[in-house]
């Protein structure tokens, strides 16, 4: 290769190839201190991710379900291997990355659901082909200060089989997975159940230390009122109050809500 051609490529392709790298690198973004939302830009499937600054020792990351078409950014990649690692439910969209993480923590029911330490979530899960994870131990066994005074578990229902909740006290942010986003909210899969969700949501608002939801999906973060409301627009589904469609847009007969949200999905009994 000559020297033109050399200064050719360099102006040619050169930005080019630095453009796609930076857009192949997770966009994050600050919701308060301490708190940071991980997106992927890739993979609209993909849930949202939130890496939560610890005081001293640990830093948690919260489900980890960006695709691997993305790269982590240099300045949080670390921060990232050394943290505890905890899912609000092993669907594949929250996961997906924990094959090649360590420092797996999970709540009891979730322990459970794995057979062993190398835990492949469940057969239902095979579809999506989730890699087997390493299981470091139960969350109820490692004793930190974050776990007793800062980040703690709440107990709700309602998207799978699987559920965890959690409360960040200091940045008074709850974490609910796939209970409540903005879009289309899937109540079809195993441990679906809109009741246990508004039950949730009515245990959940009755708390007075939490002022933000940090959402999977989509923006990443939403205000108890919207909570509120979401809640009214359950229970109108409940009480046969809001007309439906006919959708099979995941190749199976759902009915599609419209709601102030997004949609709720539900099978055509419930
Ligand atoms: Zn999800």
């Amino acid at each position: 290769m000559n020297k033109s051609t050399v200064l050719i490529c360099l102006f040619l392709f050169c930005p080019f190839i630095q453009v796609k790298s930076e857009q192949n690198l997770l966009v994050t973004e600050n919701i308060s201190d301490g708190l940071t939302c991980i997106k992927d830009p890739k993979d609209f499937e993909s849930s949202n991710s939130f890496l939560l600054k610890g005081n001293q020792d640990v830093d948690f990351l919260i489900d980890a379900g960006w695709s691997d078409k993305v790269k982590i950014p240099e300045n949080i990649r670390l921060t990232i291997e050394k943290s505890y690692k905890v899912t609000t439910h092993f669907h594949f969209d929250h996961i997906r990355q924990w094959y090649k993480m360590k420092n797996i923590f999970l709540t009891e029911q979730q322990y459970n659901a794995c057979e062993k330490k190398s835990c492949t979530p469940s057969r239902w899960q095979t579809i999506f082909k989730i890699e087997p994870f390493q299981v470091s131990g139960k969350l109820s066994e490692i004793q930190t200060e974050h776990l007793n005074t800062r980040l703690v578990t709440v107990s709700c229902r309602g998207h799978s089989q699987t559920d965890a909740c959690f409360l960040d006290k200091k940045t008074r942010t709850l974490f609910v997975g796939d209970l409540f986003y903005r879009g289309p909210m899937f109540h079809f899969l195993p441990g679906g159940n809109i009741q246990k969700t508004v039950e949730t949501f009515q245990s959940l608002l009755r708390r007075d230390d939490w002022d933000r939801i940090a959402l999977t999906h989509g923006d990443c973060s939403a205000d108890r009122a919207s909570l509120a409301m979401h809640i009214e627009d359950l229970s109108k589904i409940l009480q046969g109050k809001l007309n439906w469609t006919f959708n099979l847009d995941f190749w199976i007969p759902l009915r599609a809500y419209k709601v102030s949200a997004g949609y709720v999905l539900t099978h055509l009994v419930f």
